[in-house]
């Protein structure tokens, strides 16, 4: 059964990685936002990279075979860090972002062969800080992931590439301020619909692959966003996720495979709108303390105030996103499906978190919308959690089918 108290180990992770969120996060929060693309917030990078490299040795090693007269301990990888990301997001979401690894490393962790993972993850343990970024969304096909056009032809031992990839996170990153990848996804033949979209790595320094355009965002501004262009853009046959076959028209067995990715991302995405809706609602209750007011817990909701009211639903909300949360990583750590209760914390805590920071805005009256304070920041930043890795209508969609047990083409 999931345990609801955080390990020791866990609690004391979250504490430091709290202090660093504090003092090395929040007082160069606004500076990155203002000057979006201006530069790269090394010192954040640079520490967190030294975290990474030794997580993703553990991570590795936490795949093998516990040694024999070893006690194995809980498996806990995924909410340990699903922790350190609410803590990181707490700090800053856009900084958090900039943290080396990314979803590229995701999709080969949760779909790579051993030697995938052996080939292109061992980099994330040394050497420079390196960034996975993950390819899929297009201008027609964000949502609507079946509709991708970009196309990888095999010639010989090679994938050769073209199509353009639009709103890449840490794109720029991945491939031209690191020695890192882009996992691709693509069609292999459009005339099997979801059957032929595969994934392919990219490597940094690859002819034909190009950064064409840094997006301009409303929010999380310290995380590059970019539009990468793939032309004649040649491959190992090797480079591909998973395996080459196409299953028969109709069949979703291989794109079921690529989709994993999600499963372990989403979580991770709740916790980050989870770490944002709480700077929010800590920044309120402190401002309301300091004008004497103090929120009662318990007493009769007929004898609330309405700001005692709005600020119960908040953390009620944030708590219900964040036990969703939790859950969908414990299944994850114990090797179980999680792809239903991983869309209902994406679709929860992205909508919790967009709901809790406009309420902040809305209760602090001028000094939410002053750009002095962080908290219009919050509001700002908060709602990629609602948009990307699939928008919180397309995950509520996922969990209506997947509860009424009704296929894509039943329920769209
Ligand atoms: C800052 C940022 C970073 C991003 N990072 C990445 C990244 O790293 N990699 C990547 O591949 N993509 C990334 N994206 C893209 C993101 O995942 C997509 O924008 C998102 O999946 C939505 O797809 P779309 O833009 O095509 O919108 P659309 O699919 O056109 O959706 C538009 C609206 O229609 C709604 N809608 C669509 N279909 C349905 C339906 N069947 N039922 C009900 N409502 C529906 C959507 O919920 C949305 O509200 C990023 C986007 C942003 C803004």
């Amino acid at each position: 059964m999931i345990d609801f108290e955080l390990s020791e180990n866990i609690q004391n992770m979250k504490n430091m990685v709290h202090m660093l969120a504090e003092n090395m996060m929040r007082p160069v929060a606004r500076q990155f936002d203002e000057e979006e693309h201006k530069e790269k917030p090394w010192d954040f990078i640079n520490m967190m990279w030294e975290d990474s490299k030794r997580r993703s040795k553990a991570r590795i090693e936490s795949q093998k075979k516990p040694k024999e007269g070893k006690p194995e301990r809980p498996a806990e990888n995924s909410i340990t860090f699903a922790n350190i990301i609410e803590e990181l997001s707490w700090g800053d979401c856009g900084l958090y972002l900039n943290m080396p690894g990314g979803l590229g490393v995701a999709a080969v962790e949760a779909v790579g062969t051993p030697e995938q993972k052996e080939r292109f993850l061992k980099r994330f343990q040394e050497g420079a800080p390196k960034w996975g970024a993950m390819a899929i969304t297009e201008a027609n096909a964000g949502s609507d992931t079946a509709a991708i056009t970009a196309t990888a032809t095999r010639d010989g031992d090679e994938w050769v590439l073209n199509g353009e990839k639009i709103f890449v996170t840490s794109g720029k990153s991945a491939v031209v301020d690191s020695e890192g990848f882009v996992v691709v996804w693509a069609t292999i033949d459009k005339s099997a619909g979801r059957a032929g979209i595969k994934s392919f790595i990219v490597e940094h320094g690859t002819p034909g692959m190009t950064v064409t355009k840094l997006e301009r965002k409303l929010g999380i501004r310290a995380s590059d966003t970019c539009t990468i262009v793939f032309e004649d853009c040649r491959i190992p046959f090797d480079n591909i996720l998973g395996s080459p076959e196409v299953q028969k028209k109709g069949s979703t067995s291989g794109f079921k495979g690529v989709m994993a990715t999600f499963d372990a991302t989403r979580p991770m995405v709740a916790a980050s709108a989870l770490g944002i809706g709480r700077a929010a609602i800590d920044f309120v209750r402190e401002e309301l303390a300091n004008r004497g007011i103090t929120i009662r817990y318990g007493i009769s909701p007929y004898r609330m105030t309405s700001v005692e009211r709005d600020i119960q639903q908040m953390e009620a909300n944030l708590q219900a996103a964040r036990l969703l949360t939790w859950r969908a990583c414990w299944m994850m750590d114990q090797r179980l499906r999680n792809n239903l209760e991983a869309s209902m914390a994406k679709a929860k805590a992205g909508l919790a978190v967009t709901l809790v920071t406009q309420k902040a805005v809305e209760l602090m009256g001028p000094l939410g919308y002053s750009r002095d304070l962080l908290l219009e920041k919050w509001m700002r930043d908060a709602k990629i959690n609602d948009l990307f890795e699939g928008t919180g209508q397309i995950n509520m969609l996922i969990v209506a089918r997947r509860i009424l047990d009704y296929s894509r083409d039943q329920l769209k």
